[in-house]
């Protein structure tokens, strides 16, 4: 028997989980891990919720709370997602847990006694009033490279580069604001560099990997490693088990891949054989398989690899299917900017199954991919719907109603059967061709193709017509479409579980009684009592408006975005002008009269910003104008047209171009 061990990436307990996430990482993971099961495998799938690093404790400072109450809600609300959408883990873990401190200080100490880590002294920003180092990301201030004014210690969001935070100019310490001093401190290094050669050995033996993942990984080689730092000084994480270390604590890069191995640890203890863990991870014939998103490439396929083979007793990864990101309508999902579909929101609104279907389409295998809400119901109402859910309903309706049970002992094929036959008996091993592959993708279409299939034999043979003529002929026909409603019973449970456990209760089935080959099988042992029909998937509203769904993480306000149509949106003529005068109006204390070039004219507007901009402000700015708004009569005066500005609490604020632009210039 195969052993497999499957880990999925930890996620973050700083966050709800989102589309992107799933689609990535937790979904080809528990579709994989579930086809293993069903194979007959020996299989376990671990994972956890990563609860240490700056991520939270940034977050936690912000929102005045303590790094415990922040991962004790985002473990939950992670853990909620992945049971909503029926991703199942034999254990999910926290590393915050005593016994992941525990085995993460025994990896250290035993690589520290090796001689793979080292002490040395380094210049680091010190906050006095704080009274305490700054990790990179407790440091703002202003970039040397482009001058943007809130550059982080670690990276410059305005132009991108990578910084060290002693590189900031006026840096300041983002607690309290206060002017930090370089001090001396010292920190742990791993040597990496060490590792080059058994790395490029090992990699160079992994031709059977992903090309995506592979070429990144020798790239990354061949251009040299560097030793890397593996502490910081926080006062959350796991504590470096040396006296001389007192207030560091691992960094979360090297104590998180460490967190599979005490996640399976802690199944061993639960399942009652505390030994167990060391059947996987200490036999060199475990297939372990790391499911993560291409931003986690350099870790699992460079230094966590390195990590174990400084360590010296525990097996490497056979493989890391990588995938590339998710994009939502076009653009790269962000938490920042709120660009997003949160988990929670969706299964609120959509069975488990039809997200698990729509997301299994657009899993970013071998390049980025795009989710949208009409390509998503488009998929459920004619392929979940008029397909699959079709042909599985048709069939047991027509077996219970007309026929009453498939009898197990019907004979009488021919020839015009096998074909169907033989796709029946292709059929598993065709999938899991691809599964094994990682083609997630590919697979789906295989399956929704003999779903296909069965539908067109079913009209082919018209077995509400024959029934009235050829009794014997429509019980083979529906013999043979119960069979391959059987054979998807089994194939579709990776991907649609729910679908699939009712699909094989509806034809008599217990849960746990087939098997992945089982439904290569055509004939049945047994005559099949049918128990109540109920209807597989419901149509979705495909004029409903989801959009409402890419919520704010925070206030998780309602927020409808309605579409506008192109051809509406290009009706609006939009131009800049140039103020060229501007008039008091009599009476009134929030509008001017302005005069506006626009380059073939001059318009009269009138405009309510007199509250917030003197003449002199105005006079020559450039503004972008709607040109061709109905006119209007305002304090007798006819405004043709209107100044765009934003609405900043009431207040107006006029917007600019940033570069020198003619009047009469289309804002489009
Ligand atoms: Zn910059
Ligand atoms: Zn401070």
């Amino acid at each position: 028997m195969k052993k497999y061990l499957i880990t999925s990436a930890l996620p973050y307990a700083n966050g709800p989980l989102h589309i992107g996430h799933i689609a990535g990482v937790y979904l080809p993971a528990d579709i994989y891990t579930r086809y293993r099961k069903l194979k007959g495998d020996y299989v376990i799938h671990v994972c956890g919720t990563d609860e240490h690093g700056v991520a939270i404790t940034i977050k936690a400072d912000r929102e005045g709370k303590s790094p415990r109450e922040i991962v004790d809600f985002y473990h939950k609300n992670v853990k909620e997602s992945f049971d909503g959408l029926n991703i199942c883990f034999d254990n999910f873990s926290r590393t915050s847990l005593p016994l992941h401190h525990k085995v993460s200080q025994e990896f250290f100490l035993r690589i520290y006694e090796k001689g793979y880590i080292y002490r040395k002294e380094i210049e680091q920003l010190y906050c006095a009033n704080c009274n305490r180092f700054l990790p990179d990301r407790y440091v703002e201030g202003t970039c040397p490279f482009c001058g943007y004014d809130r550059a982080r210690g670690d990276q410059c969001e305005q132009c991108g580069r990578w910084l060290e935070p002693k590189e900031l100019i006026n840096p300041f310490c983002t607690i309290c604001g206060h002017r930090p001093i370089v001090k001396t401190s010292f920190h742990y290094y791993f040597k990496l560099k060490d590792f080059e050669k058994p790395l490029y050995d090992w990699l160079s033996s992994k031709a059977y990997w992903k090309e995506n993942v592979l070429n990144q990984a020798l790239s990354w080689v061949r251009d040299g490693l560097e030793d890397r730092a593996i502490t910081r000084d926080l006062p959350w994480g796991v504590p470096v088990p040396l006296e001389e270390a007192a207030g560091k604590v691992l960094y979360v890069w090297f104590d998180a891949p460490i967190g599979y191995i005490s996640s399976t640890i802690e199944w061993a203890n639960k399942v009652g054989k505390p030994d167990e863990w060391k059947n996987f991870w200490l036999d060199p014939d475990t297939k372990i398989i790391h499911f993560i998103g291409k931003d986690n490439i350099v870790f699992h396929t460079l230094i966590w690899p390195a990590m174990l083979m400084a360590h010296g007793e525990y097996t490497l990864p056979d493989n890391v299917p990588a995938n590339e990101f998710l994009n939502l309508m076009g653009s790269k999902l962000s938490t920042s900017r709120n660009w997003a579909i949160w988990i929670p929101d969706l299964l609120s609104k959509y069975p488990s199954d039809y997200i698990r279907y729509g997301l299994s389409h657009v899993i970013p295998e071998t390049k980025d991919s795009d989710f949208s809400f009409e390509e998503f119901k488009t998929r459920i109402n004619s392929e979940l719907v008029n397909n699959l859910g079709n042909f599985v309903n048709r069939t047991l309706t027509f077996i219970k109603n007309y026929i009453g049970l498939v009898r197990h002992n019907l004979v009488g094929f021919r020839d015009q059967d096998l074909e169907i036959i033989s796709e029946i008996e292709n059929f598993p091993q065709q999938v899991g061709n691809h599964l094994e592959n990682f083609e997630f993708r590919k697979a789906l279409k295989e399956i929704m193709a003999f779903s296909q299939k069965g539908n067109q034999y079913f009209d082919y043979e018209k077995p509400w017509s024959t029934r009235k003529v050829d009794k014997e002929k429509t019980e083979r026909t529906l013999y043979l479409c119960a069979s391959m409603v059987k054979a998807l019973s089994i194939i579709i449970e990776p991907y649609l579980p729910d679908s699939a456990r009712r699909i094989r209760n509806m034809l008599g089935f217990s849960d746990q009684e087939l098997k992945w080959e089982d439904a290569g099988k055509w004939t049945f042992d047994r005559d099949m009592e049918l128990s109540k029909i109920e209807v597989l998937y419901k149509k979705l509203d495909e004029s409903s408006n989801e959009r409402v769904m890419i919520l704010d993480e925070n206030k998780r306000e309602e927020r409808a975005m309605d579409y506008v149509s192109y051809e509406e949106f290009m009706k609006m003529d939009i131009r800049i002008g140039e103020i060229v005068a501007v008039e008091e109006i009599p009476g009134t204390d929030k509008l001017y009269k302005l005069e506006v070039d626009l380059g073939d004219h001059i318009a009269t507007l009138v405009a309510g910003i007199k509250s917030a901009y003197s003449k002199e402000e105005l006079l020559h700015r450039k503004v972008p104008v709607l040109v061709n708004l109905e006119p209007r009569v305002l304090r007798g005066v006819t405004s043709n047209g209107m100044i765009l500005a934003c609405d900043v609490n009431g207040k107006p604020v006029l917007l600019s171009p940033d570069s020198n632009v003619p009047p009469g210039s289309k804002v489009k």
